[in-house]
């Protein structure tokens, strides 16, 4: 700095980006905790599977915990389902969509799933705290994103149920059968809703298998399924780990398998649902390049970069896991980046103020310190801000690198963890490059003034959903899905119809 004045702003954000979190704690203010309150619901000790419209024992005899990824505290106990199990569900549903749900017009149908949409509505804050509980995400994106969107995809795909045959004119429409639906942690009543809401509009039945680490939402909608009187069998929720649901996928009488997941599961699904008939759909993993132009709004897209990447704990599949920052304004966006990181709070969940919660599982945790280790390993440089940490539970400060080769594994592979890798450009030609030059393709972001530079990229950029002066934002009614190893098909909007429906 060249004023050398004590007032000077400039010197004063670098010495306060020098400061250790709980000095600057000291020297400014302190939010006082605000926690959601968990008293107005209880949960049950043990779940077990809900086949057929009822809670039914698992002929494994089997059982796990699941637990509160923040406290390391257990939740419940949930059953385990083999494949005699999923055996049972499928032909609950089988038997679900020969009788009455393939029966019923499909303006009933609709009431259905708008019934379910208003019920989630009212126990919207039930389903946020046991949300956040189970799977470690702060209440304020349980609360404000997960649970609305998940109603919001109920509510939508409610309104088609009936119009479907106007969505695919000259098309002859009717159900596939039975959908065998598998989903991860990271969202799991969203997901629960994307698989669940076109699945039933289309007028399908349903085995669903939640993640083992995160399978109360899912179940709390199964009573809500129930509270709504959908006939039985039309919804089954098969609880357990990776067995139980690879039995769901390689299930003879299961006619579409809807996948969410990491790319390496999705690949043996493929390979074990080859040439036999299923129709299938691969949500899959991402590694999105989030594009900063030196014309952008840089304070804007400052905060777009923290929504991309450390929302959510970075446990997104979409996540701007790579930044691309034109040259000329390289060292403004790293240092305004590095000192908003210093204000996000780290810490309980369930406290209304914390920007990221509790890291999903053991394993993940274990993940993201491998590839934070690697990071370091291949000369790249490392920032996270020194706030401090719970005792208990899975924490990851958010992390920056920087100096990051294109050929790094941390540019290259998914981490799944609150973790950015950060490049420079000087053209559009070399962003683009290297955007594209990673196995996925899911999402990207690019933020400019100008609308010209918005069209050319989104046109070449090799991504299912590309997001402009903005990130991470969903709609039930835009479709999503990935290129490359990032998965095919979509859900959401009209494409999500398509999926669920055979079209002659
Ligand atoms: P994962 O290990 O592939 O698990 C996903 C689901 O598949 C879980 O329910 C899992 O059960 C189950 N599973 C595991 N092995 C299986 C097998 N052999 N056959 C059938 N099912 C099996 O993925 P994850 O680590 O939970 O989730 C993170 C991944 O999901 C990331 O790669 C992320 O990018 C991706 N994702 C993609 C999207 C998208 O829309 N493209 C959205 C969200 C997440 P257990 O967990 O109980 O073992
Ligand atoms: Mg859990």
């Amino acid at each position: 700095c060249m004023t050398k004045k004590p007032h000077c702003s400039y010197c004063r954000e670098q010495e306060l980006l020098l400061q250790p979190m709980a000095k600057q704690k000291n020297l400014d203010w302190q939010l006082a905790p605000a926690p959601e309150s968990k008293d107005h619901f209880k949960l049950k000790e043990q779940y077990e599977l809900f086949i057929g419209g009822k809670w039914v024992k698992p002929k494994s005899g089997k059982y796990f915990d699941t637990i509160n990824p923040a406290t390391e505290q257990k939740l419940a106990r949930i059953a385990e389902a083999n494949a005699a199990d999923v055996d049972s569900a499928v032909k609950a549903a089988r038997k679900a969509f020969e009788g009455p749900w393939g029966k019923m017009p499909a303006s009933e149908r609709a009431k259905y799933i708008f019934r379910i949409a208003r019920l989630m509505q009212e126990k919207a804050r039930e389903l946020a705290v046991i949300e956040t509980m189970d799977g470690g995400k702060a209440i304020r994106e349980s609360r404000d994103i997960d649970i609305p969107l998940a109603a919001a995809h109920f509510f939508y795909y409610a309104g088609w149920a009936d119009k479907i045959p106007y969505a695919f004119p000259g098309k002859q429409t009717s159900p596939l059968g039975v959908a065998g639906q598998v989903i991860p942690w990271n969202f799991p009543l969203l997901m629960a809703s994307w698989k669940l809401a076109p699945a039933l509009a289309c007028g399908n039945t349903v085995v669903l298998k939640p993640a083992e680490t995160t399978p109360l939402t899912a179940l709390t909608l199964a009573e809500i399924i129930q509270e709504a009187d959908l006939p039985e069998g039309v919804v089954n929720i098969v609880t357990g780990a990776g067995a139980t649901g690879a039995a769901v996928v390689n299930h003879p009488d299961v006619n579409k398998v809807a996948f969410t997941g990491s790319t390496n599961v999705g690949k043996l699904i493929q390979r074990s649902t080859a040439g036999s008939g299923k129709k299938l759909t691969l949500e899959l993993g991402g590694k999105a390049a989030n594009i900063i132009f030196a014309d952008a709004t840089i304070d804007q897209a400052v905060e777009g970069i923290v929504n991309g990447i450390y929302f959510n704990q970075g446990h997104v599949c979409c996540a701007g896991s790579r930044l691309y920052v034109e040259e000329a304004v390289y060292d403004e966006v790293v240092r305004k980046l590095k000192h908003r990181m210093k204000s996000l709070v780290v810490g309980d969940p369930l406290d209304k103020n914390t920007d990221i919660g509790a890291i999903n599982s053991k394993e993940q945790l274990g993940t993201i310190n491998k590839y934070i280790k690697i990071g370091q390993e291949e000369g790249s440089d490392m920032y996270q801000p020194t706030c401090d940490l719970p005792g208990k539970g899975f924490w990851c400060r958010p992390t920056l690198f920087t100096n990051v080769a294109q050929s790094a594994r941390i540019s290259q592979e998914e981490i799944f963890g609150p973790v950015l890798a950060v490049q420079t450009f000087r053209t559009m030609d070399e962003v683009l490059q290297k955007a594209n030059n990673t196995p996925y393709g899911l999402s990207a972001g690019v933020w400019t003034d100008k609308g010209s530079k918005i069209f050319n990229m989104t046109t070449k950029l090799r991504a299912g959903v590309i997001w402009a002066n903005t990130f991470n934002k969903f709609d039930p009614t835009s479709p999503f899905g990935g290129y490359k190893e990032s998965g095919y098909g979509r859900e959401g909007g009209v494409h999500g119809l398509g999926t669920y429906l055979n079209l002659n």
